[in-house]
């Protein structure tokens, strides 16, 4: 209707207008790609505050395996997803984008030797990359020095799928042991190298097969009783990925926010905090 009577203009001025016209049309277009592109953004979970976490101070969190947990307020939850990268690490990552929030990733070393396209994605979209062995074998059944060797090999792996990148997004001394299975010989030596050993304050049991429907109505009745704490999934399973957007609003509807946690001397640590949803909620 409006270009119909734009054909009823001088032609002195449909030209200026056609211009004016396209350059509505090109800001039009790039604001809608900013709002798409951009965190924080109005209207999303947003990342309500960021944590340092130093391994001196936090070596072993996690009250399914340890008596420590990180400091959370009530409603607040760190997300973290183990086992990957994979396939679906991408849907997990359009998720947490489409939310404007930051998480922690667990990979595997032998993974990110196999997809360091992906790891070098999770950590350019700003989150942190923790450690989770080299091939997740048990690893209070292999031996001391087998033990060692899966936790050294899978963060020199890690390390080296992101080689090229700034510095900034470097991976995180974060370490969560396979199957939470350790020895005290292994939890020292991971506390002689400076890396926080993670365990987690709840999970989804994703490891189950169920439909994300399902998967859902578990999570969200173990995060109604817990209220706060550090979550574990599973970024490799297809049905968590495909739960992930309706627990994500669930979160953001309910009242619930999301610390992202990175190490400490983390350039990123002051820039990430959401202003808008700080008191929103
Ligand atoms: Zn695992």
């Amino acid at each position: 209707m409006i270009l119909q009577q734009r054909t009823q203009l001088t032609p002195v001025a449909k030209p200026a207008l056609t211009a004016l016209g396209t350059a509505l049309v090109i800001l039009l277009a790039l604001g809608a790609t900013a709002r798409a592109a951009d965190c924080p953004r109005p209207g999303t979970l947003g990342t309500s505050r960021v944590l340092t976490v130093d391994p001196a101070q936090y070596p072993r969190v996690g009250t399914k395996s340890f008596p420590q947990t990180l400091p959370l307020n009530d409603k607040e939850i760190i997300l973290t997803f183990d086992d990957g990268p994979a396939a679906t690490t991408s849907a997990v990552l359009k998720a947490l984008r489409d939310e404007c929030v930051h998480a922690t990733f667990f990979m595997v070393g032998k993974g990110a030797h196999e997809m360091p396209a992906m790891v070098k994605r999770v950590a350019a979209e700003g989150h942190t990359i923790g450690h989770h062995t080299w091939s997740h074998r048990y690893l209070a059944r292999i031996g001391f020095a087998a033990a060692k060797e899966e936790i050294d090999r899978g963060i020199d792996a890690d390390n080296a799928a992101l080689a090229g990148v700034p510095s900034r997004t470097r991976t995180a001394p974060f370490f969560r042991f396979p199957y939470f299975e350790s020895t005290p010989e292994l939890l020292n030596y991971i506390q002689s190298k400076h890396y926080a050993v993670f365990g987690a304050d709840f999970w989804a049991s994703d490891w189950e097969p169920m439909t994300p429907e399902v998967q859902l109505k578990l999570l969200i009745g173990r995060l109604e009783a817990i209220r706060k704490g550090i979550l574990l999934l599973h970024d490799p399973r297809a049905q968590t990925a495909a739960m992930l957007p309706a627990f994500l609003r669930y979160l953001r509807e309910h009242g619930y926010r999301v610390v992202h946690i990175v190490p400490a001397g983390s350039s990123t640590a002051a820039v990430k905090t959401d202003p808008i949803k700080r008191g929103g909620n």
